[in-house]
């Protein structure tokens, strides 16, 4: 069963609440594809308007973070409930800035992927090694143990509904992609320890994407791929060439 491609924006920490709906709109008909789904992860603060501007089109609605816990003495934080009653569909969960800025540690990850999916939310689970391991050569070792911690106790059922993401992070923001080859090589690899985790019917109906300077220059090489199943973009996700990768 050949798997739907998925492109999703990481907005990050840009956009106002009403620059967002102008992005929308800017967007509107640029990310029009029937054979791809489109996703908008957007900061806090723009779920409501972004979740009224995208009603009616072929764009669904992700979130950047949330807290484990359902409510309660958290100042400052939302939960997974939140979110999915907001119109939130997809939600990024283990993203490097997040491990590294905030700390997020796979334990912590672990919790959030079991939370989202307990309330009906569909995460979009990051992997990826530093510059140091890639010059190391251990970057496979360590992407299979992010996979194996982030996973622990979730159900081959789920992992079928998962997207994980390969962002090798020197490659986050800065302009230089991975090769197509390097790209494939590890997101095979995803594939593969998810088959020895579980089975091959799951392995083959995971989604797994690519992210790190995806754009509308290199997202056709990459997207055609056989285990590159789509993207995660940050920079270009802001700008008009998000239409070229969705239908690239
Ligand atoms: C990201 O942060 O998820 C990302 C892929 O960013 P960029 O496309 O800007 O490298």
């Amino acid at each position: 069963m050949a798997r739907r491609r998925i492109i999703a924006g990481n907005w990050k920490m840009n956009m106002t609440p009403s620059q967002a709906v102008e992005l929308v709109a800017t967007l509107k008909d640029l990310v029009v594809n029937p054979d791809v789904d489109v996703v908008y992860c957007v900061p806090a603060i723009d779920i409501v308007p972004v979740a009224e501007a995208i009603k009616g089109s072929n764009v669904a609605l992700g979130a950047e973070n949330f807290y484990i816990e359902d409510k309660g003495a958290f100042t400052g934080e939302i939960s997974a409930p939140m979110l999915k009653d907001a119109g939130v569909k997809y939600i990024i969960i283990g993203h490097s800035e997040r491990r590294d800025i905030f700390g997020e540690n796979d334990i912590l990850i672990n919790q959030k992927v079991k939370k989202a999916f307990a309330a009906g939310l569909s995460p979009i689970l990051c992997c990826g090694e530093s510059l140091a391991l890639r010059k190391a050569g251990t970057y496979t070792e360590w992407i299979k143990r992010q996979i194996t911690w982030d996973l622990d106790g979730v159900t081959a059922d789920q992992v079928k509904e998962l997207v994980i993401a390969y962002e090798p992070i020197w490659a986050i923001g800065t302009g230089e992609t991975a090769t197509a080859d390097q790209a494939e090589e590890v997101c095979k690899m995803i594939r593969e320890t998810i088959a020895d985790l579980y089975d091959e019917a799951t392995a083959e109906a995971v989604r797994i994407q690519y992210g790190g300077s995806m754009n509308a220059g290199n997202a056709a090489e990459l997207l055609a791929k056989p285990n590159i199943d789509g993207g995660l973009i940050g920079g270009a996700a802001l700008k008009p060439d998000f239409g070229k990768i969705v239908n690239a």
